[in-house]
């Protein structure tokens, strides 16, 4: 076996798992056989061990000064994915509630939480973007959005259909509840609003089999002894992440990836600033392809982390798929509901990458036009 160098890898605009810093994989790879100062790999320590107490303070203590996450708020690590946090979200938050959530339904995401939602109770939908196939988001005026509700919940950025919310919508009293999971950590958050923020580390912010969950301390008030243990937020809380055995190395490969974030990026508003100058790079060709690129959400709405846009015809969208991989570009493909192109360009997605694309776009529209 030889060791794989920086330079056999492709550029990978998979939607997830997906790419990670290149920094962070060779810290891993260095210290995957005995950690410094313990003795051993983070993969055969027990995760009540100093060492790894350790890792999980450190990775928590760097997200909340990354996000600058309030006192009030908890961080708890889960596994299950975000489609474990369709069900437990509705039944610690909305079970025993008089209220109605309301879900705002910008496309598949949002749409597959809704479907787990109506089995713990009372939900409304105030928005659907269904009648434009989820090329848009609505305004604050349009969301429609009821102060009271028990919650309010919607997905920052809906990663098939390539469309993200630029800023927070205002609930007011009613708890936001934020499914980030592809968006997570790509900027800073304005918590005024927020009552529950959770992502799955495999897009944005590490490797699958972990889910941060950030919760508002009030709200654990909700969550009713009758839950099965491990679904109830508070046994987490009250545990500090090990009310069973977490999975412990992403949540290690998760700290590196805030470090780097941190330390290398220089934290979230230079990674927010790099990730609109790279989006910035695919959306500006697309608008001056002269109808050749055609993009899948309106402008105002477009996701700086998932850019999705199509061909003149399927059989284009193939070769280009298929040119694409063999030049490096790996993972352009689009998701079946949406069809065409979807270039995932997370933070961990370098400007060098996004360069190779945007080349490649005008190479092939010049071959192909
Ligand atoms: C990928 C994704 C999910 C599902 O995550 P799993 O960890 O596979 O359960 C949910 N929401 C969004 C926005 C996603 O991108």
């Amino acid at each position: 076996m030889s060791t794989v160098t920086a330079n056999q890898r492709v550029f990978n605009f998979s939607p997830g798992p997906a790419v990670l810093p290149l920094p962070v994989l060779e810290q891993v790879q260095r210290d995957l056989v005995s950690l410094p100062g313990y003795g051993m790999s983070i993969l055969e320590m027990s995760h009540r061990a100093q060492g790894f107490l350790d890792i999980l303070a450190g990775a928590k203590q760097m997200l909340r000064e990354l996000l600058a996450i309030p006192e009030n708020y908890h961080i708890i690590f889960l596994q299950g994915g975000s489609r474990l946090q369709f069900s437990m979200v509705p039944m610690n938050l909305l079970r025993g509630q008089s209220a109605a959530a309301d879900y705002v339904i910008t496309g598949s995401w949002s749409k597959m939480a809704l479907d787990e939602a109506k089995r713990e109770g009372q939900v409304k939908v105030t928005w659907d973007g269904k009648a434009t196939n989820y090329d848009r988001l609505p305004t604050q005026a349009e969301a429609g959005l009821n102060p009271d509700a028990a919650f309010t919940y919607l997905c920052s950025n809906e990663t098939i259909q390539g469309v993200q919310f630029a800023e927070e919508l205002d609930t007011g009293a009613s708890p936001l509840v934020i499914d980030a999971s592809s968006d997570f950590l790509h900027r800073p958050l304005n918590f005024k609003n927020i009552g529950l923020v959770y992502a799955c580390a495999q897009k944005n912010a590490g490797p699958a089999g972990v889910t941060a969950v950030i919760i508002r301390d009030d709200l654990l008030a909700r969550s009713q002894d009758s839950l099965p243990g491990y679904l109830n937020f508070k046994n987490h809380v009250k545990e500090d992440s090990l009310y069973n055995t977490p999975p412990t190395f992403a949540i290690y490969l998760m700290g590196l990836v805030l470090r780097w974030l941190k330390d290398d990026v220089g934290g979230l508003k230079a990674m927010h600033q790099r990730n609109k100058d790279k989006a910035k790079l695919i959306y500006d060709l697309i608008d001056g392809s002269g109808g050749y690129f055609k993009g899948h959400a309106q402008t105002a709405n477009r996701s700086l982390m998932n850019v999705t846009f199509r061909l003149p015809n399927e059989a284009l969208e193939k070769k280009f798929c298929k040119e694409g991989e063999d030049r490096g570009l790996d993972g352009l493909k689009g998701h079946r509901s949406v069809g065409g192109i979807r270039a995932s360009i997370y933070n961990a997605m370098p400007v060098a990458g996004v360069e190779a694309l945007a080349d490649f776009m005008r190479e092939f529209k010049k071959n192909n036009g």
